[in-house]
């Protein structure tokens, strides 16, 4: 499978918002949960990494 984005590279990660795969150039990491106890690491896409419902603070 190759990245959604550059449709050139080879899968490393699936975007944690829309399920999209991404290579190791284009995914967008995101940490978030400062400030709520945890620390959890991201890798999204461009649109998720943009969408607030997704690239958020939530807890659950
Ligand atoms: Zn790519
Ligand atoms: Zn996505």
């Amino acid at each position: 499978m190759v990245c959604s984005q550059c449709k050139e590279k080879k899968t490393v990660f699936i975007c944690s918002g829309c399920g999209v795969p991404l290579c190791s150039e284009c995914v967008n990491y995101s940490v978030y949960g400062t400030g709520c106890g945890n620390i959890n690491p991201l890798y999204l896409c461009p649109v998720c990494f943009d969408d607030p419902d997704v690239n958020q603070c939530n807890p659950g």
